[in-house]
C-alpha cells in the first residue's frame, strides 16, 4: 500500500444522517483543523493511533484500504442505495485533505458504478480538489463553523479564508449545498452572528438547499481520555436557543432543520 493511501477510521453502513436515503459513510482519518469541541478526536491525525480505555483495552484506529477494497465494500449495499435514494458519503476528518489522486480515483470508480456520492467537508481543502469534486459529488454537507475569522482561528486552529472561498467555488459550479452550522451558545448563536452569516451567504449568492443547525453535544468526549488528551467542554444549547436560531435563519432560507 502506498504511503499516500489515506487511513480510514470507520466505515458506517446503513447511515441515515449523512445525506439523503440510506448510505455508507467512509470516515477518513486526518483533518487540517482542531475544533475544540470535535467529537471525533481520533479523526484528526493523518496517521494511525491507539486508544486505551480505563481497563487497559487497546483499540487500533486507522486502517488503509485499496480503492478496490473500498468499492467492493460499498457495492454490497447497492440495492439499498437504489431503493432508498441513498449512496456513499465520504467524510472524516476531512476527506478533501486526503491524497488528491486517491480520492479522485475513488469517486471516479464509484461514479462508474452509478453510486450517488456525498461529500462531508469542513471546507479546508485545496480549491482544485473542491472544484474537480463538483463533477462527481451529488451534494456537499458543508460545515461553516464561524463567519468571523478571529473566532474561527480561536476555536478551530485555522482561518476560514479557504472555507469561504471554497463555498463560493461550489456555488459557481452549481453544487447542491447542505449547509451545516454547529451551535455553541455564547460563541456563535447570537442574533447578530447568525444574521452576519446569512447576509454573507446572500451577498455571495450561495444557493443553499438546506440549512442544518447542529447543537453542540458531549457524546464521544470520553475518546479524548482514551487518546491521552484532555477534553474541552462547551455549553449545550437548550431547545429554546435552537428554536430561536432556527427562526432567525428562516428569515433567509425556508428549509432549516435542527440536527440535520
Ligand atoms: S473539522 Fe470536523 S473532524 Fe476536523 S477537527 Fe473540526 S470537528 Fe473535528
Amino acid at each position: 500500500m502506498s504511503g499516500k493511501t489515506p487511513y480510514v477510521f470507520n466505515i458506517q453502513h446503513f447511515s441515515t444522517h449523512d445525506g439523503p436515503g440510506v448510505r455508507t459513510t467512509i470516515f477518513f482519518k486526518g483533518c487540517p483543523l482542531r475544533c475544540e469541541w470535535c467529537h471525533n478526536p481520533e479523526s484528526q491525525l493523518f496517521t494511525p493511533e491507539i486508544m486505551t480505555d480505563k481497563d487497559g483495552k487497546v483499540q487500533h484506529v486507522g486502517q488503509q484500504y485499496t480503492i478496490d477494497e473500498l468499492v467492493k465494500d460499498v457495492l454490497k449495499d447497492h440495492m439499498i442505495y437504489d431503493q432508498s435514494g441513498g449512496g456513499v458519503t465520504l467524510s472524516g476528518g476531512e476527506v478533501l485533505a486526503m491524497d488528491h489522486d486517491y480520492i479522485m480515483e475513488l469517486v471516479r470508480r464509484l461514479d462508474e458504478q452509478e453510486i450517488s456520492i456525498g461529500i462531508d467537508t469542513c471546507g479546508v481543502a485545496a480549491s482544485k480538489t473542491v472544484e474537480e469534486m463538483c463533477d462527481y459529488a451529488d451534494f456537499f454537507l458543508y460545515d461553516l463553523k464561524f463567519i468571523d475569522d478571529d473566532l474561527h482561528k480561536r476555536y478551530t486552529g485555522g482561518s476560514n479564508h479557504l472555507v469561504l472561498k471554497n463555498l463560493k467555488i461550489l456555488a459557481e459550479n452549481n453544487a447542491r449545498i447542505f449547509l451545516r452550522l454547529i451551535m455553541l451558545p455564547g460563541i456563535n448563536t447570537d442574533k447578530d452572528m447568525i444574521e452576519r452569516t446569512m447576509l454573507w451567504l446572500r451577498a455571495n449568492h450561495i444557493p443553499v438547499e438546506q440549512v442544518d443547525i447542529l447543537p453542540y453535544h458531549k457524546y464521544g468526549m470520553d475518546k479524548y481520555a482514551k487518546l491521552g488528551r484532555k477534553a474541552i467542554y462547551f455549553e449545550v444549547p437548550s431547545d429554546e436557543q435552537m428554536n430561536e436560531v432556527k427562526s432567525e435563519i428562516e428569515k433567509f432560507y425556508d428549509n432549516v432543520t435542527i440536527g440535520g
